[in-house]
């Protein structure tokens, strides 16, 4: 398994790259990677930087990519999207306030879906997940919207040649486009691809092992976009970590649901295995909820 993206990418060094380092599953890293990564999520505080978070009550458009999606796999994913606003998970994130002391509220509406069956391929480039989101809001089959998250959502048959299983699961950064900044994330399908980096077990709480996992990338994408969608908000200038990072794989206290799988969160009716989250108040910590 290649290292994940480290201190000696000075570029990410006091930034952040929105592909976060740590976000392979620990499992997966040697000793050595792994000890330092515990090191640095338990050494380095965030700070606020100076720019905008999203304060606004937030909207979550999905792009489903790829032909192999089952519509299975999709519930289990726009049940989290529609029911994670409001959850005391979600709350966390409003412990993260901008300049003017507004903070994040917990607020998520899951404002609607569009699919591109595989028009770029199979083997994506960033430039290629970006124009994914341009060519959704350019053909009108999704609204361009600055208070949104847009997510692609790949199939299990689609890679992102930048690192997706290598160098992450999952991504976020911004785009100015149509006169607004524009938030989108890469959220990867690691089932048959990268079970064990990106964390897709089986049994998995609701016997879809690959949107099983891409539901703690996708809460851990959305948390990191509100709290600093444009990489220059709350992040550690130690290492770049934003709030998603610092509890990457990090579940606090599980429970087990009848057919064995370990679940943490239970989040409109279903249950998730969902990594922890970083909450500012009352001391920086990793946190199932808040408060
Ligand atoms: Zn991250």
């Amino acid at each position: 398994m290649q290292r994940p993206r480290v201190a000696e990418d000075k570029d990410s060094l006091y930034k952040p790259t929105g592909k976060g380092w740590g976000e392979l599953d620990l499992d997966s890293m040697s000793r050595p990677e792994r000890a330092a990564t515990l090191k640095a999520q338990r050494t380095s505080n965030l700070t606020y930087q100076g720019g905008p978070l999203m304060v606004n009550p937030n909207k979550v458009y999905m792009i489903w990519y790829g032909s192999a999606w089952d519509s299975a796999s999709q519930n289990v994913l726009t049940n989290l999207a529609s029911h994670i606003g409001g959850s005391p998970y979600f709350n966390i994130n409003t412990t993260y306030y901008n300049a003017s002391n507004t903070h994040v509220v917990n607020s998520v509406t899951y404002a609607g879906a569009t699919s591109d069956s595989g028009s770029l391929g199979t083997k994506l480039s960033d430039a290629n997940i970006q124009t994914i989101v341009t060519n959704a809001i350019s053909s009108g089959k999704l609204p361009l919207d600055a208070d949104a998250v847009y997510f692609v959502m790949t199939d299990k048959n689609t890679t992102a040649t930048s690192g997706f299983c290598t160098q992450y699961c999952g991504w976020h950064t911004n785009v100015s486009y149509g006169g607004k900044d524009i938030k989108y994330a890469f959220v990867g399908n690691p089932e048959t691809q990268c079970a064990s980096a990106c964390g897709a077990n089986t049994p998995s709480p609701n016997g879809t092992p690959g949107a099983d996992a891409m539901a703690s990338i996708f809460s851990h994408e959305l948390e990191e976009a509100v709290t600093d969608p444009d990489g220059n908000a709350w992040y550690s200038t130690r290492d770049g970590m934003e709030n998603g990072d610092k509890c990457a794989w990090n579940f606090g206290t599980t429970a087990t649901a009848s057919n064995g799988a370990k679940y943490n969160q239970t989040i409109g009716g279903l249950h998730y295995l969902i990594q922890q989250n970083w909450v500012l108040a009352p001391t920086q910590a990793c946190a199932q909820h808040y408060p």
